[in-house]
């Protein structure tokens, strides 16, 4: 066995939170009650607050001020889940680190089963999700659609009906800290890592208060994200597509030629044309647009700009924040 856990182990606990405020005294709550039960490790519990705009951020600073184990980074603006998750990794000091929604919809409890297989030698336990209640019939069925095409899209196998709740261990972690890339679908980017992963089927539970922080809006842009970092098969598919569409051409003029030496009637009229130009009009349009949102993401990783802007780090005196990603330097 690979006793990788220690009396001197460090486990730390990474939660993004934005606009939680019906949620986080229950979460703290239970986190502690979690922190309790642990034997041979100590725990710190980076919270990250997502540029939250209601009293989240205020009430994290009091749980910092009453408990060193609490730590906190404060964000300039709200920069999404999957950069909040991203800063609270570069941040982290374990021996493994665990990544958990502030919701409550990933129990702490399972964490405990993570920790054991840790303990066994893996070196990613990622949560798979058996059931989820609370989740509404669209949510699901376009999550499931989703990992499925993305599979089919990406070289990387990623794991169906999997979360971020995870736990790493400090080689996965200081390799994805080394993954410089602004488009971060971190699930995805686990995978890629690999390692000695296995799978934990637990059972995600309703979320304990408030609403989700992913409309529809956030969730198509995310799922965008995860193919296009994963994958260059659209561009593939948009070789095929014109290709497609060149072959039906040409069975459109030979219709039109057979037509005239056969028949001497001409192809009949306006209509056909149409629909053509607009059919290729529309072809080339998405094509145009596949290009483009690849386009983009280079631009975006040419700027080079920091991933995140952080305006505080609480709790992080004793430890030692480690601000490779953020051009703000501990302003306490
Ligand atoms: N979250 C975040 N920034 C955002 C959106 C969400 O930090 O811009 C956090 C949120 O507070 C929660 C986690 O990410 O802890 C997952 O979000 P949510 O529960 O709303 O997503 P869902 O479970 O509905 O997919
Ligand atoms: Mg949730």
């Amino acid at each position: 066995m690979d006793n990788k856990a220690d009396k001197t182990s460090l486990l730390s606990v990474v939660i993004p939170c934005y606009n939680e405020e019906e949620v986080i005294g229950e979460t703290i709550k239970r986190l502690k009650a979690f922190c309790a039960e642990l034997v041979n490790l100590d725990v710190e519990l980076i919270f990250v607050d997502d540029g939250s705009s209601d009293s989240t951020r205020e009430r994290l600073k009091s749980y910092a001020a009453e408990d060193s184990r609490v730590r906190l980074i404060c964000f300039s603006r709200n920069f999404g889940h999957q950069i909040a998750v991203t800063a609270g990794i570069d941040a982290a000091c374990g021996d493994a680190v665990v990544l958990i929604d502030a919701d409550l919809q990933d129990p702490p409890e399972v964490v405990h089963e993570m920790i054991a297989k840790w303990q066994e030698g893996y070196d990613v336990v990622y949560g798979t999700r058996t059931e989820r209640p609370g989740e509404s019939a669209f949510k699901l069925a376009t999550a499931r659609g989703f990992y499925r095409l993305l599979n089919r899209l990406s070289d990387v196998p990623i794991p169906l009906d999997t979360g971020d709740f995870r736990l790493m261990s400090r080689d996965v972690v200081e390799t994805l800290s080394a993954m410089p890339e602004r488009d971060r679908f971190v699930r995805g980017m686990v995978s890629w890592v690999g390692f000695k992963q296995t799978a934990l089927p637990y059972r995600r539970t309703e979320r304990f208060a408030g609403q989700s922080k992913y409309p529809l809006r956030k969730m198509l842009r995310f799922a965008i994200d995860g193919i296009l970092s994963f994958s260059t098969k659209p561009l593939q598919m948009s070789v095929v597509l014109g290709l497609l569409c060149s072959s039906l051409a040409m069975a459109g003029i030979l219709y039109a030629l057979v037509l005239r030496l056969f028949t001497s009637i001409w192809a009949p009229g306006w209509t056909l044309m149409m629909i053509a130009i607009l059919f290729l009009g529309g072809v080339q349009l998405i094509c145009i647009g596949i290009l483009g949102e690849y386009m983009g993401r280079i631009y975006h990783e040419i700027k080079k700009r920091p991933l995140y802007v952080a305006s505080e780090y609480i709790g992080f005196e004793a430890a030692g924040p480690r601000l490779s990603r953020s051009p703000v330097v501990d302003k306490k």
